[in-house]
Order: structure tokens, then sequence, then C-alpha cells
């Protein structure tokens, strides 16, 4: 891989703020999931309250999701969508690559693109297929896999790391921008 697209991953930025969640059964996953949920809606209504043109929106969220298969990282993303009010099925996008999802949540409409770059080959396929508009849109944006994209995806504002622990998880979310540290911080 170019040193271009490998570069974050090897340096990493110091973490505005760090916290380990302990996520014993798959419960706990869901628990999680659904203050996340609640907190991705925080993050955003703090925003739109303090900016006073448009130009200040809601920047968006770009979230990281490391974990071997079988982490839990889609489980993750699934109980997000479901608490912020999806009610239909969660697909996995390992072949699609992406899933986009518009919600009506209590606080407005909200986009939200779910991830799964594993198989990922082409950094022109990013360009190609519009991923860079995605991110720059105010959406939500869920990664599974960021690795595959290395450079492509900069820093994000969140990183969740899930690891196997016993027959549970242990989740470590680092937060690199302010949004994404208020929105760990109601975690
Ligand atoms: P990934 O997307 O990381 O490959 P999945 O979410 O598809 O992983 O699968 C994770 C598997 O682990 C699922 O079978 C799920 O039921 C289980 N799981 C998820 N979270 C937990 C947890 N906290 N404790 C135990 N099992 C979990
Ligand atoms: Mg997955």
């Amino acid at each position: 891989m170019p040193d271009s697209l490998t570069r974050s991953f090897a340096n990493p930025p110091a973490a505005l703020l760090e916290r380990r969640f302990d996520l014993p059964d798959e419960d706990a996953t869901l628990a999680f999931g659904g203050r996340f949920a609640k907190a991705i809606l925080a993050a955003r209504l703090a925003r739109s309250n303090t900016s006073n043109t448009s130009n200040e929106r809601f920047p968006g969220l770009q979230v990281q999701l490391i974990g071997d298969l079988g982490a839990g990282k889609t489980t993750l993303v699934r109980a997000t969508l479901r608490a912020l009010g999806h009610a239909g099925r969660v697909r996995s996008p390992t072949y699609t690559l992406v899933e986009p999802y518009s919600l009506a949540t209590e606080t407005g409409p909200l986009e939200l693109y779910h991830f799964d770059l594993y198989r990922f080959a082409d950094p022109a396929e990013w360009a190609d297929a519009g991923f860079r508009e995605y991110f720059d849109a105010g959406a939500i944006c869920l990664v599974e896999w960021p690795q595959r994209a290395g450079g492509l995806l900069g820093v994000p504002d969140l990183e969740f790391t899930l690891e196997q622990e016993g027959e549970g998880r242990v989740l470590i979310a680092r937060a690199f921008s302010e949004t994404g540290k208020s929105c760990l911080e109601s975690c």
C-alpha cells in the first residue's frame, strides 16, 4: 500500500479523550448503542443551538470501527441504528461497501452511512463512488475496516476499537475532535 494510504494509522494523533467500556454480553453492546445514539443527537443539537449561520451547521461525525471479524462492529452499528429509530433490516455492507440510511429522529432528519471497507481495494473507487461527499455532508459515517482506506479517511471524530475478552467484548473509545469528545462524554 502506498505511504499516503497508511500514514494516519502509522502516526495516530493524540486523543482528546479516551474511555473504556466493558461489554460483557450482546445486551451490553445494544445498551451502549442506545447511549451512543442519544449522544449523537445531543451533540448535533448542541451544535445547531450555538451556530447562528447556516454555514456553521453540524459538521457530521466520522466514526471508525476497528476490530477483527466477529468483534461486534456490525452489532454496534445495528444497535445505534435501532436506537435512532430505524425499524428495518441492517445489512452488513460487505459487498456494497456502503449502506445509506435516511432516519427520522426525534430531533429531525439524519443521514447515516454504514461502510464496510473489508473488500475495498482501489482508492479510485473512493472518488468514483463519491464517498468523499458522504463525509462532507453533515452525515454520520460509521466505518468498519477503516484501515483498508488508510489516509483517504483522514482523522476521525471517534475511533472505537472492539476486542474479545472472555465471552464478552471491551470497547476502547477515543475522540479526536470536539464533536467526538462531547459525544463520548455522554456515552
Ligand atoms: P463484526 O462486524 O465485527 O465482524 P458482528 O457484529 O457481525 O462482528 O458479529 C459479532 C458477533 O459477536 C455476533 O454474533 C454478536 O452476537 C456477538 N456479540 C456482539 N457483541 C457482543 C458482546 N458484547 N459480547 C458477546 N458477544 C457479542
Ligand atoms: Mg461487520
